[in-house]
């Protein structure tokens, strides 16, 4: 098997692209067989620059490897198609030479009349097809003593295929069975351009042969270009080598319909691509789910399940199980929603399968750069107590700046519901009590303490206890408590109580 991940270099990468290499990816390494990175950079007016390195790098970052490709060189190189240029004029001519292609040497505005022509004669959308083309000058209509005049003054010219007529091509998809289309439905594409370079029609089949592709699994959007691409395989005697083809469903956005777009990213103010984008021409960065500290893991988790499902109600699988688990048979025809909430839900899943020894190093380099510091005994017990509630590792922060940052304020409505009754008096008891401990402190002792000053005033410490936890955090909800306030310490947290005491309604 050999497969190949062939995108143009025309922006960051789209999450549907590297769902695309996943599904390469994972098809080939449970089979056995390469993966190839080809960049597709014949149309010169949409290169970006900067968009090939970060396919590499955002690829990488998921865990997607290559074989062979432009960044590491293999035995059909070169893996740039700018860079095999001077190979696609003769398989163009070939084509021409055997009747498949045709030169044509319309200028713009005679397309654009003909076009014109066809539509006030009532064609909607008119084509250069086997009907338009008898019109046209091209080397079909012309005499060939003129093509040849043409030719030799150097007039600009490009190579269409001859689209035949009134064939039916039967293009077998791996997801979508049999696909029937008839060439009537089809024009003569243009194959070879007027500034020497191929168009991707050409340059793609061309290289799937040459670097002797066997499955080309791509997005749907290629599937009507599909059937050029089996008459091309064909007019070159190609196709006993010919791939497989599977075209894998759309994206969609998360909610109501249509194609997923960065749009529907920043409508919610998260990231989009993988890794951070620079754009070329403003400089301006833009984060992406590396930067924004969610695990690749989890991304190819998430993007695994977009469009392919196991069989059955598993949904965490790690690389190494989504390979021996996937196949094409499971891959879906219709689209897939893209539902960032489910992309942190991975997150979490994964964030709480991590030890706690792994995210030391990590939630340190989050509290020096805030100027914070723990002893390594107290952050090992902390982050299992804030590690359930937090999405990214970036959260830690959050979840701990009311250990390190008293209480700025009291929220009113829980304070109001739950800072009478009996709750001042059981208050005024523990700051008196804790503050007696001296040495001994910790969840057993804070808990016990609170408990006896519950049951001394005969309500619930149940009743109590979102009140405590405003009083010491500030918070309405939080971490394990007691747990938490033994970490603090006994004094911080005295100081605390007495500071929500002096806060508490006097009436
Ligand atoms: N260059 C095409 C793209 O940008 C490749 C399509 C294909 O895989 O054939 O997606």
């Amino acid at each position: 098997m050999r497969v190949r991940f062939a995108p143009s270099p025309t922006g960051p990468l789209h999450p549907g692209g590297v769902r695309t290499a996943l599904f390469n990816y994972l098809l080939v390494r449970k089979m056995g067989g390469q993966m190839v990175l080809r960049i597709e950079d014949t149309d010169q007016t949409r290169f970006v620059p900067g968009a090939e390195e970060f396919i590499i790098e955002s690829l990488s970052w998921c865990g997607i490897e290559f074989d062979e490709g432009v960044h590491k060189g293999g035995p059909y190189g070169p893996y740039r198609q700018s860079e095999r240029k001077a190979m696609y004029r003769q398989y163009a001519m070939q084509l021409v030479e055997s009747g498949h292609a045709y030169y044509a040497f319309d200028t713009e505005e005679e397309l654009e009349t003909m076009r014109e022509q066809f539509k006030a004669s009532g064609v909607a959308s008119p084509q250069y097809n086997a009907i338009s083309r008898v019109r046209m000058k091209n080397s079909l209509s012309l005499p060939s003593d003129e093509v040849a005049r043409r030719l030799e003054a150097g007039e600009s010219y490009v190579i269409r295929f001859k689209m035949p007529r009134g064939r039916e091509v039967r293009v077998r998809d791996r997801i979508r069975g049999l696909v029937v289309v008839q060439t009537a439905q089809l024009d003569d594409k243009v194959l070879f351009k007027s500034d020497g370079m191929p168009t991707y029609h050409l340059a793609n089949v061309v290289d799937d042969y040459l670097m002797k592709i066997t499955h080309v699994i791509r997005g749907e959007e290629w599937l009507p270009s599909t059937p050029l691409h089996v008459l091309l395989y064909e007019a070159f005697d190609w196709l006993d080598t010919m791939p497989e083809f599977a075209h894998l469903p759309l994206l969609l956005k998360p909610d109501g319909d249509g194609k997923l777009s960065k749009r529907d990213g920043d409508r919610l103010g998260l990231p989009f691509y993988a890794t951070e984008w620079t754009n070329p021409e403003s400089g301006e960065k833009t984060p992406g789910y590396r930067e924004a500290g969610y695990f690749p893991e989890a991304y190819v988790n998430f993007l695994a399940l977009l469009g392919w499902n196991p069989g059955d109600n598993r949904e965490i699988f790690e690389m190494d199980e989504l390979i021996q688990s996937f196949g094409l048979d499971r891959v879906n025809k219709h689209g897939a929603r893209y539902d960032f909430t489910k992309l942190q839900w991975f997150n979490q899943q994964y964030l709480r399968s991590r030890s706690v020894d792994s995210l030391m190093d990590p939630c340190r380099n989050l509290l020096v750069q805030q100027g914070w510091n723990l002893e390594d005994s107290t952050l090992q017990a902390l982050i299992p107590l804030v590690m359930e509630r937090m999405v990214l590792v970036s959260d830690f922060i959050h979840e701990v700046r009311p250990f390190f940052v008293d209480p700025e304020s009291y929220d009113e409505g829980v304070a109001a519901k739950k800072w009478g009754g009996a709750f001042p008096a059981v208050l005024g008891d523990l700051i008196d009590c804790y503050e007696a401990l001296h040495d001994e402190w910790n969840a057993t002792i804070v808990e016990t303490k609170f408990k006896e000053a519950a049951a001394k005033h005969g309500v619930t410490p149940g009743s109590l206890l979102q009140g405590l936890r405003l009083a010491v955090t500030g918070q309405a909800s939080g971490p394990a408590l007691f747990e938490w306030m033994g970490l603090r310490g006994r004094l911080a947290c005295v100081a605390r109580l007495r500071q929500a005491a002096a806060t508490l309604p006097t009436s």
